[in-house]
């Protein structure tokens, strides 16, 4: 290991169960980079402050978590258009003259975590349950991937439409009544609520119209197996779990913290499981 030591971090509130400091740590290790990654505690009225000081306070950049990605656009001098569409920034570079450029990795993670099990939904009808943050980067990972017919089914419909609107063809709102039968021909069904998470109540969906031949997806990745992808398994579909993408969005940020592009692997997997365990 050679030069000054790289400081990055992940701002959440609270942020002691995030995973990030585990999974940037391992690849800082694997790539012998002298470095480290922190958890910073910030409360909503301390964000600007910390984000304006973060160059000041040793750090190259960091990651955003819940609650602050939207509120963070809002306080970075340049965001790509990627997070502009979006609506919300996840990784933020802190430059030496004290402005921040902001990026969103989450669509990214996305679409290279569907990508890593040889999926392409091109031109093909998937259904997104939920209009959150989660939602948003999922629907323009979607688009960029040429996804002709995104159904679009939430709690709120009015937030569903609202993004239909504002995302254009081809998302379409469905009513949540209506979310069993828009599930026919999909090839995709994916989760982005926060049904099915620890301590939230399950996914109640009935799959029966849903094609066998339909991936499920849940972006909810603790529990790592959500009572959605148990009922999809054991009726023939593929699933996918969260996981995979907390850790390709993560690969865009690290590689603009440390200069390096780090790989997902099974080990790192493993790795990370194992501290969500702890
Ligand atoms: P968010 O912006 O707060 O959105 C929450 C969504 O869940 C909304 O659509 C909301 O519907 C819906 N919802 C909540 N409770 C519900 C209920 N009881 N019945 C029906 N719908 C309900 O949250 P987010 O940031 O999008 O995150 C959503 C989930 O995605 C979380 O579990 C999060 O951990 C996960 N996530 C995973 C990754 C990853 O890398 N794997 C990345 C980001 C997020 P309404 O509009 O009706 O309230």
């Amino acid at each position: 290991m050679n030069g000054p030591a790289i400081k990055a971090a992940v701002i959440g509130w609270p942020v002691a169960h995030s995973q990030s400091p585990r999974l940037h740590s391992y690849w800082l290790s694997q790539h012998n980079i002298a470095g480290s990654y922190e958890a910073l505690p910030v409360p909503p009225e301390k964000l600007a402050l910390t984000l304006k000081n973060l160059h000041q306070s040793g750090f190259i950049g960091a990651n955003l978590t819940i609650p602050h990605k939207e509120a963070a656009l809002a306080l970075v001098d340049h965001a790509d258009p990627m997070a502009r569409r979006i609506g919300a920034v996840n990784t933020v570079i802190a430059h030496k003259d004290g402005t921040l450029a902001g990026f969103n990795t989450d669509a990214y993670g996305f679409t290279h975590n569907i990508l890593s099990v040889g999926f392409h939904p091109r031109a093909r009808p998937v259904v997104v349950l939920g209009a959150g943050g989660a939602a948003r980067a999922a629907i323009v990972a979607l688009q960029d991937m040429d996804v002709s017919d995104i159904r679009l089914v939430n709690r709120t419909q009015a937030r569903a439409e609202s993004l239909a609107r504002e995302f254009g063809a081809p998302v379409r709102a469905v009513a949540w009544n209506d979310a069993a039968s828009a599930l026919e021909g999909a090839a995709l069904l994916i989760n982005t609520t926060s049904l099915g998470m620890e301590g939230q109540p399950p996914l109640e969906l009935s799959l029966t119209y849903l094609p066998r031949e339909a991936l499920v997806s849940d972006l909810v990745y603790a529990p790592l197996k959500t009572d959605l992808l148990k009922r999809a398994e054991a009726r023939g579909n593929r699933i996918l779990d969260g996981l995979g993408m907390l850790l390709h969005q993560a690969r865009p940020a690290f590689a603009a913290f440390f200069g390096r592009e780090p790989q997902v692997t099974e080990e790192l997997r493993r790795h990370v499981l194992e501290g969500q365990k702890a």
